[in-house]
């Protein structure tokens, strides 16, 4: 292998880590937006039931009330008939408390209607309770392991930068302008090897001429499709 393609493929290698550690870098706050979101719907989701059993506690304690306001009344229409000698007027209270009756009857069928929803929502509580806690703890883990990439990305990413700067080093200043041209314009290799005629970067099978000049090792061939530099692969 030419010396040369030796460096260039440390660079290279050096360039695509700094990139990727970019990249990642980059993503970072989108990764955490996503965990806060992730903790967000996990509490609105635990709210949502809690205050299905708020809601359903609250309509109870009015129809309790209701009741006890129709069973005042019917305590009252009760004495009025009592009281009265005329049988209309009697009449119309029959009338009254029964349907007052009715009305009693209908709230405490809804009343058992809610007391059963309210047995199986504060299990649904329970459960989402539960749930709650167990992403709160994964979301919490997910924070945590953010802010180890962080940390490890930043040092690395140092030290990837001393090294690409080691790497360039000593490299002839026209293969470094070629290099780099290519790399930014590709943006994932500059230099790829040549395996059975095909270009390793584009994929396409070079002519015979250049793959003759890939072998021989003199110089620094590029692939005539892609630009990318090429060099002989012993595998
Ligand atoms: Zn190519």
């Amino acid at each position: 292998m030419l010396p040369l393609v030796e460096k260039l493929l440390v660079l290279q290698d050096r360039d695509q880590k700094i990139k990727s550690h970019k990249a990642a870098e980059k993503a970072l706050p989108a990764e955490r937006a996503a965990v806060e979101a992730k903790r967000k719907a996990a509490r609105d989701a635990c709210d949502k039931v809690r205050e299905s059993l708020k809601a359903n506690e609250l309509e109870r304690r009015k129809l309790q009330g209701d009741a006890q306001t129709k069973r005042d009344a019917i305590g009252r229409y009760r004495a009025q008939q009592n009281l009265t000698r005329k049988n209309e007027e009697f009449q119309a209270l029959v009338h009254e408390i029964t349907r007052a009756e009715a009305d009693v009857s209908a709230i405490e069928d809804r009343e058992l209607e809610l007391m059963e929803a309210a047995e199986s929502l504060t299990v649904q509580v329970k459960e989402a309770e539960a749930e709650l806690a167990r992403a709160l703890k994964t979301c919490d883990e997910q924070d945590k392991a953010l802010e180890e990439k962080v940390r490890n990305l930043a040092g690395r990413l140092d030290g990837l930068v001393t090294e690409r700067a080691a790497a360039a080093q000593g490299l002839d200043e026209d293969v470094i302008y070629i290099y780099e041209r290519v790399f930014k314009n590709k943006g994932d290799a500059a230099i790829v090897a040549l395996e059975h005629e095909i270009c390793q970067g584009c994929h396409m099978k070079v002519p015979g001429v250049t793959a003759s000049e890939v072998k021989a090792e003199r110089s620094l061939v590029q692939c005539p499709n892609c630009s990318r530099i090429l060099y002989r692969n012993y595998l």
